[in-house]
């Protein structure tokens, strides 16, 4: 691949590069399209990253399709679908990490311990591959968008990253390789979350509720209403992720995690407070 790309670049192509981990929905769809319209060609890359699953996640029962993958690939006019195998992508006595120390005591980055070095670890090295000009990033992923935002500024990364909205299904719910293994009962339910994301969003807008009473509102409203467990409620500066001083201004993320029997959702609402 890294060959491939370099003859590529003899003839000056640019380059636009959409990391996945397969099993593609609309959101990914979207991602594409953006990076189809800004670039001669387009790479996609779908690999299940092992780095960045803790040992009680679900790698094993992430969904994964990749004829299906292939076929809207191919729609979509990707130029190259890179799907590599673990282990010609990671060496098996892989001796280097790249470590994130910001932004990691919050949101995913808290509740899954060493997620944010399986995601940089594997990016730099997709990065050192495809050698893209841009690279699409959806903001359903907040928090990965900031971290490899930094990542690229300072390894010096020559691209540009791109952040698209994040994309929903009709009733409200961010798409999600994922729901797919929701139960049917918790597919019904799991809409509340972009529900009680947006009444939390109004309630602190027009300062119905502080950030205390906003978080416990979220949790009461998600416990009641999504039929799962709150894994985490934040309210934090964006992109920074810092917690908020008590003067309330500037951009805003308020970002949930929910777990049902089989999946963990995340979803976020980002604003900005005057
Ligand atoms: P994943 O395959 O879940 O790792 O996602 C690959 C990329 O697609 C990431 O940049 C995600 O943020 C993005 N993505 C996933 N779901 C959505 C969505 N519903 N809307 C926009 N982007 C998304």
């Amino acid at each position: 691949m890294q060959k491939e790309i370099m003859k590529l670049k003899k003839y000056g192509k640019t380059i636009g590069f959409v990391p996945t981990m397969g099993y593609l929905h609309d959101g990914h769809i979207e991602l594409l399209r953006k990076a189809r319209a800004e670039n001669d060609l387009v790479v996609l890359s779908i690999f299940v990253n092992p780095l960045q699953f803790g040992p009680n996640e679900d790698f094993n029962s992430y969904p994964r399709d990749i004829e299906n993958d292939k076929k809207i690939a191919k729609t979509e006019k990707v130029d190259y679908l890179f799907f590599p195998e673990a282990t010609n992508i990671i060496s098996e006595n892989k001796t280097i990490e790249i470590n994130v120390t910001e932004r990691t005591d919050v949101l995913c980055g808290k509740s899954r311990p060493g997620h944010f070095n399986g995601v940089a670890t594997i990016l730099t090295m997709l990065f050192l591959i495809i050698m893209p000009n841009r690279v699409y990033f959806g903001r359903k992923d907040a928090q990965q968008v900031a971290i490899v935002t930094s990542l690229i500024d300072d390894l010096h990364f020559p691209i540009k990253l791109v952040e698209v909205e994040t994309v929903r299904e009709t009733d409200g719910l961010a798409k999600s390789s994922r729901n797919v293994n929701l139960t049917e009962e918790e597919r019904v339910k799991a809409p509340y979350i972009y529900d009680i994301l947006q009444g939390a969003q109004k309630s602190l807008s027009n300062k119905q509720l502080d950030i205390d009473e906003t978080r416990q509102f979220l949790i009461d409203n998600l416990t009641a209403s999504t039929g799962g467990t709150v894994d985490y409620v934040e309210i934090l500066s964006y992109p920074e992720l810092k917690q908020l001083k008590s003067s309330l201004e500037g951009q805003v993320i308020i970002a949930v995690a929910v777990k049902f029997s089989k999946v963990r959702l995340i979803d976020n609402i980002i604003f900005t407070l005057d």
